[in-house]
């Protein structure tokens, strides 16, 4: 396999893990291929994660924008970073992203990216950091139950020692050990019974059928933020949804740099040279605004997929109608399989895609018009602490209501979220965790019902009482997205193929299905690492993937982080205390309680 990281330092016996820091290394302008004037690039798939690849051919692997093709089977670029809509008929995005300063790979380009709003020489780094720095983000009410009669600001973790050290252990086994095993194969009756896993699951959508694997990476990666969780100060959000904040402003680099996208165009196959244990991309078999049509590739050309999407196949409904759950995987996964069926390496992607009921969970934008004359304006007021309409934080991440059948989540972030907004009314963004159960309210599943059932059943669990008001000042959108936590499917080895997979020539993949060192899926910057991999890999770039930042070897976060799943107390922290007492490292010891 490419080697990523091309300079790690290592100690005099060649352990790469003695230290993961590259320094300024990782800012060096790698020399450019030599023919790449003469290569053209084909990316299949405008998702966030081959908008980032573009970017990084451009930037790092000096390819002319000219050379470079996107090829997109919706009408939009975005992918699953969507944001649309009006004020006539109510705003929708699908997702809305949590997200943090430790998106390596993410922030790495986005500081090159010009700001949507902030003057030359700003970019879209600058501005994201300058709204959380100015506008941090802490929750006031993340748990509420009895109808929002019970709230809860920073709730405890309340996990008992066993399921602590049972979280340790996980943490200790080796990943292999994790393969096809599912987080109730590990943990008891009680850890899901605890503060953290309500915690846990609503804010990753994690359902207890799912990976251990995914969970066990989660908490590798994230372990700095466990502190920062019950009251969400680990995170930072746009400034407006993030189709606005993010993918416009990278449409417009890439687009001023020459690079075509190909709208309504859908790849349903790639004719691939194999021979032996290689293989390349010799041409794309397309429909183009509804006529087939093939690109013929070169070997000096390549080619980047988005195999599998969590967005495929949604299904939209409104106010007075329900969602349609579309079962059948679109062509994001039949071009996988696809490629799978003829060619090694390329990952399984049946593993992810068969089972659309125990991977879908619906989404719903809620339009809340008429400013604090709307109950439910009324009520997010009163639960966040905070004016919705100051442009500022609300309720800094989702509030969950812990009592509700569907484990509904809703979240507001800074209003107007959509440019054009208008005034006094407030798009929240909501979703339900287990959308089979029947509703309170409803007596029904989230996925049969209407908008205004939907709302209906938000109404009762957050307290807010004058419903058909409510629903007389509302618009409602779903989306039924029946793949959304297809990537947290229990896998194992080769289920994902490598972002270039052993043996291609020319051909790369990115997104959510792609295999990397330790890094996550469902997140952003999981999207990202792939593109800078297969860019880099394919290129055979001199410059070094962004490591993921290496808290997990900090004795500093362990410490905290262990104090914070204890709710404040560490474990052997007056043995700890004795030995460093009067130490260089006696403050390293959190001072919690
Ligand atoms: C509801 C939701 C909540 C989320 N929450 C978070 C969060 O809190 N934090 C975080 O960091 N991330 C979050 N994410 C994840 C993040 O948004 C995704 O990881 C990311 O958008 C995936 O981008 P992608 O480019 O890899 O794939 P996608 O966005 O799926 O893009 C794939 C693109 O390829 C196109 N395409 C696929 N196949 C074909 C084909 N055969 N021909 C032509 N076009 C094709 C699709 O139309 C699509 O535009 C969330 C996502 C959602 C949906």
């Amino acid at each position: 396999m490419y080697n990523y990281q091309r300079t790690f330092p290592v100690d005099q016996f060649g352990n790469k893990f003695v230290q993961n820091d590259l320094g300024k290394y990782l800012d060096s302008t790698p020399e450019a291929p030599k023919d790449i004037e003469n290569r053209k690039a084909y990316f299949v798939g405008g998702g966030i994660a081959n908008l980032i690849g573009a970017a990084f051919l451009i930037r790092d692997a000096q390819m002319p924008g000219e050379n470079i093709t996107f090829l997109e089977q919706s009408d939009v670029s975005g992918g699953s970073f969507d944001g649309a809509g009006n004020n006539e008929d109510g705003f929708i995005a699908r997702g809305g992203r949590e997200m943090g300063q430790h998106f390596e790979c993410f922030w790495d380009i986005m500081k090159d990216v010009p700001a949507i709003e902030m003057p030359a020489p700003h970019s879209v780094l600058d501005e994201f950091r300058k709204y959380n720095e100015n506008d941090p983000n802490v929750s006031l009410c993340r748990i509420i139950s009895q109808q929002a009669t019970k709230r809860q600001g920073r709730p405890s973790m309340g996990l008992s020692k066993r399921s602590q050290f049972k979280i340790v252990k996980l943490l200790m086994a080796k990943e292999e050990k994790t393969y096809y095993k599912t987080i109730e194969d590990w943990f008891d009756k009680d850890f899901f019974e605890s503060n953290f896993y309500t915690l846990w699951r609503s804010m990753f959508a994690f359902q207890n059928y799912q990976s251990l694997t995914e969970m066990k990476r989660y908490m590798h990666r994230f372990l700095q933020y466990l502190p920062g969780f019950p009251d969400f100060s680990c995170l930072r959000f746009s400034r407006y949804n993030q189709y606005t904040s993010f993918i416009q402003p990278l449409e417009k680099y890439l687009k001023d740099k020459g690079v075509r996208f190909e709208y309504r165009t859908t790849v349903h196959d790639l004719d691939i040279l194999v021979s032996g244990r290689s293989f390349e991309v010799q041409g794309i078999e397309l429909t183009r605004e509804g006529k087939k049509d093939r690109i013929e590739v070169r070997p000096q050309d390549i080619v980047i997929v988005t195999n599998g999407s969590l967005t495929e196949s949604t299904g939209y409904g409104d106010m007075n109608t329900p969602a349609e759950f579309k079962k059948t995987p679109g062509p994001a996964w039949s071009l996988w399989q696809n490629i799978a069926k003829k060619v090694p390496n390329c990952g399984k992607p049946d593993v992810f895609c068969s089972d659309p009921e125990k991977t879908v969970w619906q989404s719903v934008s809620f339009n809340f018009y008429g400013g604090y004359d709307n109950p439910f304006n009324q009520k997010l007021r009163e639960l966040s602490q905070r004016d919705l309409f100051s442009g500022k934080t609300v309720t800094a991440g989702i509030i969950t209501s812990d009592d509700s059948p569907w484990l509904c989540s809703l979240t507001v972030h800074r209003q107007p979220q959509f440019p054009g907004q208008q005034e006094g009314l407030c798009v929240a963004w909501a979703y339900g965790l287990l959308g089979w159960e029947k509703g309170t309210v409803t007596n029904k599943p989230m996925f049969e019902c209407t908008g205004e059932e939907v709302l209906r059943e938000f109404c009762y669990h957050f307290g807010v009482t004058d419903v058909d008001k409510v629903i007389s000042m509302s618009k409602v959108r779903l989306a039924t997205m029946p793949f959304i936590t297809s990537e947290f499917t229990p896998r194992g080895e080769g289920d994902r193929p490598w972002p270039v997979p052993e043996g291609s020539k020319n051909l790369g993949f990115t997104g959510q299905f792609v295999e990397t060192p330790d890094d996550c899926v469902f997140t952003t910057e999981g999207s990202a690492r792939t593109a800078q991999m297969a860019v880099y890999g394919l290129l055979g770039l001199e410059r070094d993937i962004q490591p993921i930042w290496p808290t997990q070897y900090d004795i500093r976060s362990l410490l905290h982080s262990a104090s914070a799943m204890g709710d404040g107390k560490l474990p052997g922290e007056k043995l700890l205390r004795r030995l460093l007492k009067g130490t260089y490292y006696e403050n390293i010891i959190p001072r919690g309680r």
